[in-house]
């Protein structure tokens, strides 16, 4: 962790509903440069952080690795804070032009994120200069299908966004659409798994130092998905949950049922895996189930979240 602050590189640890933020430090010339902005509900705690960790020093552009709510929802007041321009992905050029929240994936995850504009694209591979150091860019589809993540070789640093964790990766959202992509998951590890790495950042929890056997612990969830999608699926739905747990901590039955209803993966996922299972009924067994895990409470009308 030392070796990454001498390096210029801050790494604001968030959480699950907030993404990582990676503070790349500038030099006399360059402006800083942060990989991910977290959940917009906590732009004003990005800014504070970025503020604090800054010193006054400019700060010049936002990365993006990919545009999931909870990594790019603070774009807007980070912009708004610093002046800053965005930098996302080339293949989210279409969507965020015309802020399409239907591709963007807002709507059908029921989560929000604030309208940006944004500036240049990340192409990858390619390379981009970031504070002090040059970054190559990969592309890891999988979990996203426009994610990059970032590498530095003459540091070891690999950014991996949501493609590698250190026990996993973020959910495979392409499958839930019926659309094949645990085998991309498998190629995105191999190329990682190509790279010379002594830290790995993630786009949640602490930054970790084994990626070869954090790679193999993913090779192994990604197999079971593999071998029983409804597996996956079944997880997507309670991350979904969660995820409106955390950033609600409490609402009623009924309102979580309207956000259950506008929320389209949910139902994508039923009639894909479970159409046997009545709708009310799949979605009372869930969260039955992340009730008896400790992943949510229920008291009288009202779902809480718990830890
Ligand atoms: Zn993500």
């Amino acid at each position: 962790m030392h070796e990454l602050a001498r390096a210029g590189i801050t790494v604001f640890e968030r959480g699950w509903l907030s993404s990582n933020n990676v503070l790349l430090h500038g030099d006399g010339h360059e402006g800083a440069v942060v990989v991910d902005t977290g959940y917009w509900i906590h732009g004003g705690q990005t800014v504070a952080l970025l503020h604090d960790a800054l010193q006054g020093a400019p700060l010049t552009r936002i990365l993006n690795t990919h545009l999931h709510s909870d990594h790019c929802g603070g774009n807007a007041a980070v912009q708004a804070a610093f002046s800053c321009a965005i930098d996302i992905p080339a293949g989210e050029a279409a969507a965020v032009d015309p802020w399409d929240e239907d591709k963007l994936t807002y709507r059908a995850t029921g989560q929000h994120c604030p309208k940006f504009g944004r500036n240049e694209l990340l192409v990858a591979p390619g390379e981009v200069l970031a504070g002090r150091w040059a970054w190559q860019l990969i592309a890891s589809p999988g979990h996203d299908p426009m994610s990059v993540a970032l590498y530095q070789p003459e540091l070891k640093v690999l950014i991996s966004a949501d493609a590698l964790w250190e026990n996993g990766f973020g959910v495979v959202f392409p499958e839930l659409e019926g659309e094949a992509a645990f085998e991309t998951v498998g190629k995105t590890l191999d190329e990682f798994s190509a790279l010379r790495v002594r830290w790995v950042i993630p786009g949640h929890g602490a930054p970790f130092g084994d990626m070869q056997a954090a790679i193999g612990r993913a090779r192994q969830r990604l197999d079971g998905f593999a071998r029983d999608p409804r597996k996956h699926a079944l997880h997507a739905a309670k991350v979904l949950i969660k995820f409106r747990l955390l950033e609600t901590q409490a609402e009623t039955w009924s309102g979580f049922l309207s956000w259950v209803a506008g929320t389209r993966y949910f139902e994508m996922v039923r009639s894909r895996y479970f159409a046997a299972v009545d709708a009310s009924q799949w979605l009372g067994t869930i969260v039955e189930d992340m009730r008896l895990r400790g992943a949510l409470r229920i008291h009288g009308g009202t779902i809480l979240n718990a830890q």
